[in-house]
């Protein structure tokens, strides 16, 4: 067998090909087509959100006819997920057309628990947050039911800002520092929260949200969030820096999440066989060199809130402090053994440090290439090692942007009018 025949992509194209020509053929069965055909104008229209694109370049962009485009727009619009903006020429003598882009009207709670702080953000279906807030609660140890009240309180105000910027919420994504069933909103396990199969209630946090809340893993929507609305080439691993040490891995512009939905753990990629206890159980591994507390603690920071001691500790390493450059070089060394496995493995060509990672750029970058450069020489390029420029607002933006995709996925239900 010749598997270089095997090409999903043009097979896909050959049976949406077969879809398009099905529509004038066999009009039983125009639903179906119909269905898929809003997807494929939805996604052109959010590919192309920065150009606007007019009707006929949807049209040219996906090979449907203009006159199947401008029925499906119609809908899009009438259902409030696309608007019209502007007037420009389509060609030189062709009349002036409307540019179209994704809603700005619609929006979509994106929200996050972790260790040390809660944070919501109203994204609208463009992408752009429109309000967010972040406040630190020690949620260590606490049970899920007071996080997810004191998250409830962040949820009212982004619902409020929603309510007078005149947005409709259409759903939520929740995201949290953990393995998670997504299906049953269950916790499976989220070591750093003490956290072991809890089960969740998301939906309560929007109630009136015609598509609920989906529970995430924190590092999985960072990454989704670098690949969509930052910087993210097509293929990275994500590292997510913060109190654990997450990883998401994206392989051809999609998250990969393995059968168990655990892959890119990088956290817990062990670095030293006689290292310090983990929270997962294990020994050794990169969490317990570079998660926020190891080095806030090989540092010498004293404790505090998060803020106070991050602050600290840049003005250490401003002052050149030895304890904190040697605490954060350390974890930028133990972080490049990991990567420089993970690149082995993966056959990853970058990757893109967030969190407290981003934060400490400056001083940990050179102690993470210089590991790379030893344990996988030639392996990843200097350049391809970057910085997230969406800080902490990746995770709500990732988790958001889940349910985005999924509307572009599937705007049918909206067109029947279903959801307000
Ligand atoms: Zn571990």
């Amino acid at each position: 067998m010749d598997h270089g025949q095997w090409k999903p992509a043009k097979i896909f194209q050959a049976l949406e090909e077969a879809a398009r020509v099905n529509e004038q053929a066999a009009p039983g069965r125009v639903g179906d087509v119909r269905r898929r055909n809003l997807s494929l104008v939805l996604d052109s229209i959010a590919r192309n959100g920065d150009a606007k694109p007019s009707r006929a370049q949807v049209a040219a962009g996906t090979g449907l006819t203009k006159a199947a485009v401008s029925s499906l727009v119609a809908d899009l619009v009438e259902s409030g997920l696309v608007s019209e903006v502007g007037l420009y020429r389509d060609g030189e003598r062709g009349r002036p057309g409307q540019g179209l882009e994704l809603s700005s009207r619609r929006g979509v709670v994106g929200m996050e628990i972790n260790v040390d702080y809660l944070a919501v953000g109203l994204v609208d279906l463009g992408g752009s947050l429109r309000f967010s807030s972040t406040v630190e609660s020690r949620n260590r140890g606490l049970k899920p039911g007071a996080v997810m009240e004191k998250l409830g309180e962040l949820a009212s105000q982004a619902k409020a800002a929603a309510t007078s910027a005149g947005i409709t919420i259409l759903g939520g994504g929740l995201a949290v520092p953990g393995l998670v069933d997504e299906q049953r909103n269950i916790v499976l396990s989220a070591p750093n929260l003490h956290w072991e199969h809890e089960q969740l209630n998301p939906q309560a946090l929007l109630e009136d949200a015609p598509l609920g809340v989906r529970l995430s893993n924190e590092a999985n929507s960072a990454a989704l969030g670098e690949l969509w609305y930052g910087d993210g080439p097509a293929d990275f691993l994500y590292v997510s820096g913060e109190v654990g040490v997450g990883g998401g891995v994206i392989i051809g512009s999609e998250l990969y999440t393995g059968p168990g939905g655990s892959a890119g753990e990088l956290g817990h990629i062990v670095v030293h066989p006689e290292g310090p206890s983990c929270s997962c159980g294990g020994v050794g591994c990169l969490e317990t060199f570079a998660g926020q507390e190891a080095i806030f603690e090989a540092a010498r920071i004293p404790e505090g809130s998060l803020g106070r001691r991050t602050e600290l500790l840049l003005a250490a390493l401003a002052a050149d402090e030895q304890h904190a450059k040697r605490a954060v070089r350390d974890a930028g060394r133990y972080l490049g053994i990991a990567l420089a496995s993970s690149a082995r493995l993966m056959d990853i060509e970058a990757v893109v440090l967030g969190g407290h990672f981003a934060v400490l750029a400056d001083w940990l970058k050179p102690a993470v290439l210089s590991s790379l450069e030893r344990y996988a020489p030639g392996l990843l390029e200097p350049e391809s090692l970057t910085v997230s420029r969406l800080e902490h607002s990746g995770t709500l933006l990732g988790a958001a942007g889940q349910v985005i995709r999924a509307v572009i996925e599937s705007p049918f239900e909206f067109i029947l009018g279903k959801p307000a």
